[in-house]
């Protein structure tokens, strides 16, 4: 059993971590069994260092079985490391987008030039001994002194919860995984969404909602000034905007004052919203009519932005318009899928920022979604990412006699269900639920 630790302070830590787990999975000769939870610790800096090195770290810890020895796995470490956009450094602890280091192997102790097991002052580091003991916590301390013998979870008792931030360096776990589904959490500026409607018009209260979403582990927060709901009225673009726009003026400040910033999403289906809120330097456009409109393929293309794709039968919504009840919905959706997907490809958007949605719920009965969900898998092979949006909607009723707005806890289980397949985003109203069923589960592995 070997236990390694990353981290990362520059850019955009959780791409460069989860980057760096995949690399791992694929070194010949290592499995990869558990992943720990995330911590955010203040840098640690020589004496001098400039001020624009005090920067926050990410780390974790992942337990691994290995055939390879030690030096041959450092060996492939730094390779990782380098591949990922580790530059040389001129000074040691400068900012670095990744550091993998080998924490503990068994009982091995190491001392040679090139490799120091466990890693130095291990015991002195909550941002290293925390993600260890929580997925290796009987691991003993080999070395002598006051831990020799000591149990990984024993020698951390010192530094009481790992949630208060009150240990060296200001260390605390996070909400955010980076082996689990990414979780986009659903702003409604809107009087009429179907289970939240006109809770968030209000900007000052949008801001709120926006930074517990994005404390509670939403790694991508989708801004919607419309409703799609069934019901709800098509809006003209003036209203849209005006409703967009003061949300968006804040997303610098939202961005700045959260502990991960998020990526920042509208959810419109018109290019001229698009166009305008991709002024802002947002990071996605979600678009429910799939990017029906040669307009919004257009704007799209030009810009940098990934995009989601959703499939749908009409938007606004008709009720009874629905996939035919004699055919596979998952072969229906698949094949509208690979068609709009390859059109969109010739019109200029690259796979790499393209988000396949099968649309729980648009243009489906309700058993048609939950066959959707069951073998949301499949759509990974259309070579996009893929993400579900499944929170409190319609089918649940099936399962369910809550109404839309208490439907938290069915959709957490059902986050819980998408987890073990792939899915890469997990678009909900209720992050903080869904972030702490998963850490339940992944504790469990
Ligand atoms: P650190 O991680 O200690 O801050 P670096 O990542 O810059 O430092 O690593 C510098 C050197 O430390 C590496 O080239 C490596 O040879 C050496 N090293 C010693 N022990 C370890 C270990 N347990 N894991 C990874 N690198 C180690
Ligand atoms: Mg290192």
């Amino acid at each position: 059993m070997v236990i390694l630790g990353l981290g990362s302070n520059v850019g955009d830590r959780l791409s460069h971590l989860r980057k760096a787990r995949t690399a791992i999975q694929h070194i010949p000769g290592i499995l990869i069994k558990q992943t720990s939870p995330i911590y955010l610790s203040d840098a640690l800096l020589p004496e001098n260092a400039p001020p624009e090195w005090d920067m926050p770290h990410l780390n974790l810890a992942i337990r691994c079985e290995t055939t390879l020895e030690p030096l041959a796995l450092l060996k492939q470490l730094k390779h990782i490391e380098w591949t990922i956009g580790r530059k040389p450094e001129i000074r040691h602890w400068g900012p670095r987008i990744l550091d993998i280091d080998i924490l503990a192997w068994d009982d091995l102790t190491i001392q040679s030039e090139l490799l120091t097991v466990p890693h130095a002052s291990l015991q002195d580091r909550p941002f290293a001994l925390w993600p260890l003991a929580d997925v290796a916590p009987l691991w003993i301390f080999p070395l002598a002194g006051p831990n020799q013998g000591k149990p990984a979870a024993l020698i951390v008792e010192k530094w009481g919860s790992r949630f208060t931030g009150n240990a060296p360096l200001h260390t605390q776990q996070i909400y955010h995984r980076i082996d689990t589904p990414r979780l986009v959490g659903i702003v409604n500026v809107t009087p009429d969404s179907f289970s939240d409607g006109g809770t968030f018009l209000n900007p000052s209260h949008a801001l709120q909602h926006m930074l517990h979403l994005a404390n509670s582990g939403a790694e991508v927060l989708d801004i919607g000034a419309e409703s799609t709901a069934p019901n709800a009225v098509a809006l003209d673009i003036d209203t849209e905007w005006a409703r967009l726009e003061p949300i968006l003026a804040t997303i610098k400040a939202v961005q700045a004052s959260c502990f991960v910033a998020p990526k920042i999403s509208v959810d419109t289906r018109h290019s001229l919203i698009a166009a305008k809120a991709l002024n802002f330097g947002i990071d996605w456009i979600n678009d429910v009519s799939g990017l029906d409109d040669p307009a919004m393929r257009e704007i799209v293309a030009q810009s940098a932005a990934d995009c989601v794709v959703m499939h749908h039968m009409s938007i606004p919504e008709q009720r009874g318009h629905v996939l035919p009840r004699d055919q596979d919905p998952v072969n229906l959706v698949y094949a509208w899928g690979e068609k709009r997907l390859d059109e969109l490809e010739k019109q200029g958007i690259a796979r790499e920022r393209m988000i396949f949605d099968p649309g729980i719920g648009f243009g489906k009965m309700a058993e048609q979604s939950l066959l959707l969900l069951k073998h949301a898998h499949i759509f990974t092979q259309l070579g996009t990412r893929i993400l579900i949006g499944h929170s409190r909607k319609t089918f649940l009723s099936l399962l369910s006699g809550m109404p839309f707005a208490e439907r938290d806890m069915e959709t957490m289980a059902m986050t819980l269900y998408l987890a073990q397949q792939s899915v890469d985003y997990i678009r909900v109203h209720n992050v903080e639920a869904c972030a702490r069923g998963l850490r339940v589960a992944q504790a469990m592995e």
